[in-house]
């Protein structure tokens, strides 16, 4: 997720400030007595400006909510799915167990406020995560069994339960060179094909590894 902001011309005969937008988006989120904001609700509840043009000018629709304070998340819309997949980005960006204020900023894509209206609270939410990686909620996004899901060969891109048992497995350390986001910050951790699915590698825990973005670029190279 990129940070950076880029600046888009003014329109001839609609200069519109970025005080005056995040002025607007303001006023319609006390309007709607909501602190997220999708840009659906900031239409329909009386939104004066076009969405593109605010996303547009703050580099994203949530990095707009961000310079007016307004949540990032879209409360409405998020899924159960959503909620653990940023927990999962979380966990890999730090090789350990995510904190609550590491919500606030990037790599989160989503607020601790839906997490505690979800699940009550930040350990609520902790233990949804981990209940649902590891398989053992109740209620699965998918009706197939837990094997086919925990294996999942038929796609390349793993479900997030395998990536969990993958760096889980892996202790969120890189197998080639043992680098760790929890030692080292910075350290990216990819799940790789040990067997590249290009060459009919499966999707399956005993062919994936974890990999730092070095050792995982050096092994595309070398192939
Ligand atoms: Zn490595």
């Amino acid at each position: 997720m990129t940070k950076q902001m880029f600046k888009v011309g003014r329109v001839k005969g609609a200069p519109v400030s970025d005080e005056e937008l995040i002025a607007d988006l303001k006023r319609v989120a006390e309007l709607a007595g909501v602190d997220t904001l999708s840009m659906k609700l900031y239409k329909s509840a009386g939104g004066v400006f076009d969405c593109g043009t605010i996303a547009r000018r703050f580099g994203s629709w949530s990095e707009a909510l961000k310079a007016c304070g307004v949540s990032a998340a879209n409360e409405i819309d998020i899924t159960d799915e959503r909620l653990f997949e940023n927990l999962l980005a979380l966990w890999q960006h730090f090789g350990r167990q995510p904190r609550r204020r590491e919500l606030a900023s990037p790599p989160s894509t989503v607020s601790q406020s839906p997490y505690n209206r979800r699940f009550g609270s930040w350990v609520g939410a902790l233990n949804a995560f981990v209940d649902y990686a590891n398989g053992t909620a109740v209620e699965a996004p998918q009706q197939d069994d837990q094997l086919s899901d925990i294996s999942n060969s038929a796609g390349r891109d793993p479900s997030l339960r395998l990536r969990w048992r993958v760096l889980k497995r892996d202790r969120f350390t890189c197998c080639a060179c043992g680098a760790s986001p929890a030692i080292t910050p910075g350290v990216e951790l990819h799940i790789d094909h040990i067997v590249p699915w290009s060459k009919g590698g499966q999707t399956t825990l005993e062919n994936l590894q974890s990999l730092c973005s070095t050792c995982n670029l050096g092994k595309s190279n070398t192939e």
